[in-house]
């Protein structure tokens, strides 16, 4: 299995190589050559295996042999061991034929643990074979950063830097970040937004002088190793719904379209899947674009879902590489020319064949607080605003009743106390697990949105590291 690069530019690489670079060199995000097929028979003996042994059978094609099976099966094992549900992403229905996924189990109660706590391990595992260590430096709007902390905490082989938009995350979101007692972990609290904590990072791994001398690697959602990890739970929840013998639907609020291109994964290898809601919050791009065709940036508004408070959605270049025939020399032309102008335009062709797939929906916060209010009085469920955000949109978006729709719950409602307790009365509480949170103290710096600034604070921090 060999992975290439959406603009077409840079050298094919192997899984670990891909793992470990993060963005390619030629600026594009990396993909497999070809998408690896679960068969039929395949996916039905994934039927009533543990979320581990499905998670091995479905991310071994990605691995080309990088990893000896019984090594990933370990680290699969350990990945999921600690989460705080057996069945993992377990299932909850809320209505004829309409499922909520959990996605919340894992130690920073969201999503991107599924992922993560996989790849600190991974990276962990390939870097002492190597005897080689990485500076880790990310972006994030909310739960990337906590959930990649805790992935990378006190591993000896790797530095980590999270960069946040100062005053844009929530409070919970912060201090599971600030509290980590690690001389690894470093929390940068950024003067500017989301979008602009993700350029610094693309800048610092353009600088191909820094990026060597620090070992740069990424856990953001670019890491393709995310995106095999995050297969597993779709093919997971269809296969529990009947797949490959009847069709499913998902949900997926959305902010970087890993998520949601990982569910269009999981249908390349197989799963039927009819078709894709993307939800959005009032940053609706990908709304616009799935709508009109034209995607067309606009300023960053803050929202009662954070996660989604961005205006470029870097995955999205993974599908728009699929849809352009696999040319990466005119998806990078265009990529370019939507970097110079703001906005980028679908053949008539092209959109037909997203609109077949994809149907984009957004919420803004008043109808983000009904959703939440109307779950808890028909369900008696607590959900956070995110995952309003996709239930309303799962509703609004369904094709065929007589499909199953699966929509993603992707944060604990604890994490966002405020708009849960605002739309339905209740304060949702903490697991007990992370009671203390409120109490630790915080360690973090606040740096100004400049990149040399910047760059010398993780010089110093890595360096000051690498040298002991
Ligand atoms: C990260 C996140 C999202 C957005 O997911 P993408 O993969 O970036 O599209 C949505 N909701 C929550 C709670 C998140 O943490």
């Amino acid at each position: 299995m060999r992975y290439v690069s959406t603009r077409g530019r840079a050298p094919a690489l192997s899984f670990d190589e891909v793992l470990l670079a993060g963005l390619a060199s030629d600026g594009g995000l990396y993909v497999p050559e070809t998408f690896p097929r679960l068969e039929d028979a395949e996916m039905r003996a994934l039927r009533g295996l543990s979320y581990a042994e499905v998670a091995m059978r479905v991310m071994r094609p990605f691995l080309g042999g990088s990893i000896p099976d019984s090594d990933f099966a370990a680290l699969v094992a350990a990945a999921y061991a600690p989460f705080g549900h057996p069945a993992k992403a377990p299932l909850k229905q809320l209505d004829s034929n309409l499922w909520l996924m959990e996605l919340f189990h894992g130690p920073t109660l969201a999503f991107k643990d599924y992922a993560l706590q996989l790849l600190g391990r991974l990276f962990d595992h390939l870097l002492r074979r190597r005897g080689e260590r990485i500076t880790v430096v990310g972006a994030t709007s909310g739960d990337t950063g906590s959930a990649a902390i805790e992935a990378c905490r006190d591993r000896d082989a790797v530095d980590i830097f999270i960069l946040h938009p100062r005053g844009r995350v929530s409070e919970v979101q912060r201090r599971q970040m600030t509290t980590v007692a690690s001389a690894n972990v470093h929390n940068l609290a950024i003067e500017g937004t989301f979008d602009d904590c993700q350029d610094l990072v693309k800048a610092m791994f353009n600088d191909a002088a820094f990026r060597h001398e620090l070992n740069l690697s990424a856990v953001n959602s670019i890491n393709w190793a995310r995106i095999a990890a995050q297969v597993v739970y779709y093919v997971w929840a269809g296969v529990a719904l009947g797949a490959p013998d009847r069709a499913v639907a998902f949900a997926v609020p959305t902010g970087n379209f890993g998520n949601v291109y990982a569910a269009y994964v999981a249908r390349r290898m197989g799963l039927p899947v009819t078709h894709f809601v993307v939800a959005s919050n009032r940053n609706d791009i990908l709304t616009r674009f799935f709508e009109t065709g034209v995607m067309k940036m606009a300023a960053v508004e803050p929202s009662l879902s954070p996660s989604m408070d961005i205006q470029v959605s870097s995955n999205f270049e993974r599908l728009l590489f699929d849809l352009y025939g696999r040319d990466g020399e005119a998806l990078a032309a265009d990529m370019r020319r939507f970097r110079e102008t703001g906005a980028l335009a679908a053949s008539d062709e092209r959109l037909a064949a997203l609109q077949a797939l994809f149907d984009g929906r957004r919420l803004d916060d008043a109808g983000t607080l009904a959703a939440i209010r109307e779950t808890y009085r028909a369900t008696g469920e607590l959900i956070d605003p995110h995952t309003a955000v996709g239930l309303a949109a799962a509703r609004a978006g369904r094709r065929d009743a007589a499909v199953p729709m699966i929509a993603l719950a992707c944060a604990h409602a604890a994490k966002f106390p405020e708009a849960v307790e605002r739309a339905t009365g209740v304060r949702p509480r903490l697991p007990s697990r992370l009671a203390d949170l409120l109490e630790l103290e915080e360690r973090l710096v606040v740096l100004p949105n400049d990149l040399a600034r910047i760059q010398a604070f993780v010089r110093a921090k890595a360096g000051r590291r690498a040298a002991a």
